[in-house]
């Protein structure tokens, strides 16, 4: 037997609210359910603070018991409480009953990738292989450039963040081995890489699974790999973490074309790729020879995102640095579908300097437009993934009559 978030969600459904008198079902408390080998996840919209902890230790209760009756392993348990706008305020990480100590990562933090084996011990639970060749991941995008410093892991963080915000289930792999982004992006400073079993485990942050190269290796020390090296690290990133279940995982790629993209189109079923450019001409000259890469691999291009598209200055007139609109004629020139622009916005440089992506959807630190942007781009990928899938035949099509 395992765990699966249906389950949870059916054995959570009735715990009472500590001090009201509804269940979490009746009172619709439950938003969404992660479970990542022997972590869950949960979100929660705000029941007040007092009953905060009361109710993460009822949960907590409920939980280690039915994962004890389950005969599954489970070891840690992290609540977000979340308000009306989907704002964490609240992170709870109550203690769940009978839970084994956790492995650690050495406190170096120095753990040469090739030190992972798969094959030391099988994996509680394996979940079902599925049409992205990960097992138990629904959807891959990769989101790649041209050139580097145009917004590419900033886009990949906040479109993993927003799917995340909209009940997705979502991981984001920092690809991008020769210059990982992800550590800051994602704040991910004071966390310790966990390996359990010879597998990684995911920092569970901001509602998103991330893991990042840059976690496991020295970050100040220059990472130079050889293409077979690139290739082996990639791979193991990729398949030795342990995802669990998830709607969507976003594979942030270095930056031009090369062995990652290669590895990728080889060893994995992507619904496509997302190419991130500015407006300027000669971000596009190179977004152009990304696109036909990922092409040339076999990967659909789902969009161009224009990042930098525009700056809005404190006098409120919008200013058109690097000629808005390059990208998108650029993606109408090559008949690839035009996902959205994102405004320079220096709310965002320093929410993403600090790593705190869901500030970027708060209109009170950002202002409407950039929040906005955003979600609106977020909307157009999973559109385009839909498309994409039914294109290849993995979904059907629904007519929805109304
Ligand atoms: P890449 O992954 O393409 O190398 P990054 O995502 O690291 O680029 O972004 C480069 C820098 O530009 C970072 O400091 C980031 O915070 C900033 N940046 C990216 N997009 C925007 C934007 N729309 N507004 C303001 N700053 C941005």
């Amino acid at each position: 037997m395992s765990l699966t978030k249906d389950s949870i969600r059916s054995v959570l459904g009735p715990v009472a609210i500590p001090g009201q008198t509804q269940t979490i079902e009746q009172a619709r408390l439950l938003e969404w359910v992660a479970l990542c080998e022997t972590y869950a996840s949960l979100k929660l919209n705000d029941p007040g603070a007092p009953a905060r902890e009361p109710l993460a230790a009822a949960l907590a209760a409920t939980l280690g018991a039915h994962a004890r009756a389950e005969g599954a392993a489970l070891e840690s348990l992290i609540i977000e409480f979340v308000d009306r706008a989907g704002k964490v305020i609240h992170t709870a990480r109550p203690a769940l009953a009978g839970a084994p100590p956790k492995a650690t990562a050495p406190a170096d933090g120095h753990r040469p990738i090739g030190g992972l084996n798969q094959s030391q011990a099988p994996r509680a639970q394996q979940p079902q292989d599925t049409a992205s060749g990960l097992p138990g991941v629904g959807n891959i995008i990769a989101v790649g450039a041209g050139k580097g410093g145009v917004g590419k892991s900033t886009i990949s963080v906040n479109l993993a963040v927003a799917l995340a915000r909209k009940g997705h289930a979502v991981g984001i792999l920092d690809g991008d081995i020769y210059g990982p982004s992800l550590p800051t992006l994602m704040g991910l400073g004071a966390l310790e890489q966990v390996v359990m079993q010879g597998t990684l485990q995911p920092f569970l942050v901001h509602g998103v699974k991330a893991i990042t190269i840059g976690k496991l290796v020295d970050a100040e020390k220059p990472l130079i790999w050889r293409g077979p090296m690139a290739h082996g690290a990639f791979k193991q990133l990729t398949e030795q973490t342990n995802w669990g279940e998830l709607d969507y995982l976003i594979i942030d790629l270095p930056p031009g074309t090369g062995d990652v993209s290669l590895t990728l189109a080889q060893t994995l079923r992507l619904s496509g790729a997302v190419v991130v450019c500015t407006p300027q001409k000669v971000a596009q000259d190179d977004a152009v020879r990304a696109a036909r890469m990922f092409q040339q691999l076999g990967i659909d291009v789902l969009g161009v995102v224009e990042n930098m598209s525009w700056f809005i200055g404190d006098d409120g007139k919008e200013y058109d640095i690097f000629g808005r609109g390059g990208a998108q004629v650029m993606a109408q020139r090559l008949g690839l579908p035009f996902l959205g622009a994102i405004p320079i916005n220096m709310a965002l440089r320093a929410n993403s300097d600090k790593g705190e992506p869901t500030k970027n959807f708060d209109e009170a630190v950002v202002g409407p437009i950039l929040a906005r942007s955003l979600e609106a781009l977020t909307t157009r990928v999973e559109q385009e993934v839909a498309i994409a899938s039914m294109r290849r035949g993995t979904r059907t099509p629904t007519l929805t009559i109304s």
